[in-house]
């Protein structure tokens, strides 16, 4: 139950009341807080790319706006952005899908909200498997469902169809995937993907797929978008797909749903009345992401590569930190419960005391359903890497 603060006049809804403010919202304001009073931050919280939006996709906005394409466009986005959309599945991955079938959203996390809000009733269960992105319970409960957990500790947090279809019951409605995975990085492999799937069609329940960073995989991890499969295996699916991530687009907020024509239109309709459509310059930018040179995605592959294999190795040889190799995305996801010592009882307690006594942040895993680990994105540049990691070596080593 909401409780309201003494001599509140905002009587306000019970859905809102219970939701948790985005944990990795709140890492990204606590280290901007520590920036505005002059510290030197070391930000491993931002789960964004550090790269600028490519030129070619910034013109395109420009071009737009200077030839006055500034107004409403159709609620599921212009046409070209839906073919441009349609061409790059049916391009790297062999699908076919219809305009129809295609919404652009204002960011993936639109997508998310829309597929959700339009599918459950109350009481609907619907499945994640643990660690998840602190957005997915909390969208679930808002619309009314209750997030079942699937605990995935003994896969090495890989999810598999055999812990699906033992968490199905009668009121499962649907099942959020997100592979490669924030915050774990673990990417499923086709095949098992498929097996997922095979387990969501027999027993009739919906899925969402989240591929917000599927081109951010590292061999020999495959890219694998769920669009691949048969069309009897995707008939209750949901791709919820972003250009934040992919093109260093944070900021511009374009994303996309792709599902079937009925789910669609479902979607369409709560977008038509929350935010109509989204930003007609960004769409226009969008486009230009998908059709124009993939140079920059490569790039940004090739330098979060060798990143990534830096700070694995580093974060190695703090005594007591272990992580697991991340297949995909840009975070490390180490344990740290070998370093809960004295005063620090929790990976909580792990990161906000290292944001006070080093002014480095790391966002805690208790937000994904995984205390006791905490989460670095690697989306930042070397030299960061490098002095956040010595100043984490010597929080731990003071600790002994
Ligand atoms: N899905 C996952 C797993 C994410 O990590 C994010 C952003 O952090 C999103 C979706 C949504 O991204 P956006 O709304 O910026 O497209």
């Amino acid at each position: 139950m909401m409780t309201k603060p003494a001599g509140s006049h905002f009587n306000g809804s019970v859905n809102v009341g219970s939701m948790q403010p985005s944990s990795t919202l709140a890492a990204m304001q606590a280290a901007e807080t520590l920036r505005a009073a002059g510290m030197n931050v070391v930000d491993f919280g931002a789960g964004e790319p550090d790269f600028d939006t490519p030129e070619n996709i910034k013109e395109a906005a420009a071009r737009a706006m200077a030839e006055g394409k500034t107004k409403y466009t159709p609620t599921g986005g212009t046409r070209e952005l839906q073919q441009a959309i349609i061409d790059f599945y049916g391009r790297e991955f062999s699908a076919h899908y219809e305009p129809q079938e295609v919404i652009a959203t204002s960011g993936g996390k639109q997508a998310i909200f829309n597929a959700v809000v339009t599918l459950l009733n109350p009481g609907d269960e619907v499945l994640i498997a643990k660690p998840y992105w602190v957005t997915f319970p909390e969208v679930v409960a808002f619309a009314g469902g209750k997030p079942v957990f699937i605990e995935t500790g003994e896969t090495e947090f890989l999810l598999n169809a055999e812990q699906v279809a033992k968490a199905i019951t009668a009121r499962t409605k649907l099942i959020i995937l997100n592979s490669p995975c924030n915050p774990s990085g673990r990417v499923i492999p086709p095949a098992e993907f498929r097996r997922i799937m095979e387990v969501v069609a027999e027993r009739d329940i919906h899925a969402v797929s989240d591929e917000c960073y599927l081109r951010f995989v590292y061999p020999p991890a495959q890219i694998f978008s769920a669009a691949s499969l048969p069309p009897e295996l995707r008939r209750r699916l949901c791709i919820a797909g972003s250009f934040s991530k992919t093109y260093a687009m944070t900021g511009w907020r374009m994303g996309y749903s792709l599902a079937g024509q009925e789910w669609s239109r479902a979607m369409a309709k709560v977008q038509s009345h929350s935010t109509s459509n989204p930003n007609s310059m960004a769409q226009h930018a969008a486009t230009e992401a998908l059709n124009g040179p993939q140079t920059s995605v490569s790039t940004m592959l090739e330098e979060y590569t060798a990143r990534r294999a830096w700070l694995l190795g580093a974060l190695r040889e703090i005594p007591g930190l272990s992580c697991n190799e991340p297949e995909g995305a840009f975070y490390a996801f180490p344990e740290v419960t070998s370093c809960l010592k004295g005063d620090i009882k929790s990976s909580g307690e792990f990161a906000r005391q290292l944001m006070e006594e080093e002014q480095t942040v790391v966002t805690d895993g208790a937000g994904f359903g995984a205390a006791g680990y905490v989460r670095l994105s690697y989306a930042t540049s070397k030299e960061q890497l490098r002095e956040g990691v010595r100043r984490i070596k010597r929080f731990v080593e003071k600790r002994g």
